[in-house]
């Protein structure tokens, strides 16, 4: 049994980017932690909060998405969004983006100290689409691997020149400063089973549901599907010490398989959806 570690910058990205691989974690019974940067508050809503505040309700939002994917801990390391680039939120001291990477690692450290972190997930050197939160989340999951002593690091992140193949994807002109080429990506995780848990657990993130977003119409749910079905990962040995035992007992790092499937076994295309099979 592997505990993983999934760092995330805001509440929803953990179904978006990495949903169906934690429930699949979760249902091959390792322990799935996920660790928020910030709660969201910088975002949007035109919901009508009733008094809460945005980031005190995508807590609440991120803690039954969390429940159904099967999280088993969920933590708030407590730094406020830095919102979008070029905004200015970016310059707020207390803001991810902004913070110290030592003490980021030492707010995990405390909170995790009990636990035996094999894995560390954060994202891509892009951030997957440049949010500066992302970002940070790229360099934080990179800084505090060794000191939780984990073995691997996994760079969540989307195949840049498949999102470009996509017809009406609007991904057509993905440039270098967005997710990673398809030649650095090792594993993958994917599964129609699993893409309809990741349906499931975004449906509790309502404040952040676009307008137009629909998830009972069948069209839009296959679009998204052929878009975030498969999770893609880029996998990193954490370079240890000579002689350091590492947290499972022994010098070889644990194997991401069956968890996390290498690349060449992909089809070339997610696994095809049909939306009966989210009910
Ligand atoms: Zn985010």
């Amino acid at each position: 049994m592997l505990t993983l570690l999934f760092l995330h910058a805001h509440p929803d990205d953990e179904s978006i980017l990495t949903g169906e691989t934690m429930v699949k974690a979760h249902r091959q019974g390792h322990r799935v932690l996920a660790a928020f940067a910030t709660r969201g508050d910088a975002g949007e809503t035109a919901q009508d909060l009733g008094g809460q505040t945005l980031g005190e309700r995508r807590e609440q939002e991120v803690r039954l998405a969390c429940e159904a994917l099967g999280v088993d801990r969920v933590l708030f390391l407590e730094y406020d969004d830095s919102g979008m680039a070029d905004t200015e939120t970016t310059k707020n001291p207390k803001a991810f983006c902004n913070a110290n990477l030592e003490e980021v690692t030492a707010r995990l450290a405390i909170a995790l100290v009990n636990e035996r972190v094999d894995i560390v997930v954060g994202y891509d050197r892009n951030g997957t689409y440049g949010h500066p939160d992302h970002i940070q989340i790229h360099h934080a999951a990179h800084h505090a691997a060794p000191a939780l002593r984990a073995s691997w690091v996994l760079d969540a992140t989307y195949s840049r020149e498949f999102l470009a193949s996509l017809d009406d994807s609007g991904y057509g002109e993905v440039d270098e400063n967005f997710a990673s080429p398809h030649d650095e990506l090792t594993h993958f995780v994917e599964g129609a089973d699993l893409f309809a848990a990741k349906l499931e657990a975004l449906k509790f993130h309502t404040s952040q549901t676009p307008d137009d977003w629909n998830p009972d119409d069948p069209e839009q749910v296959v679009g998204f599907a052929k878009q975030f079905g498969t999770e893609w990962y880029i996998a990193t040995p954490v370079p240890g010490d000579t002689g350091d035992t590492g947290n499972n007992g022994d010098n070889e790092p644990p194997p991401l398989e069956p968890l996390f499937t290498p690349k060449d076994e992909w089809s070339g295309a997610p696994p095809p959806f049909t939306p009966t099979q989210t009910k």
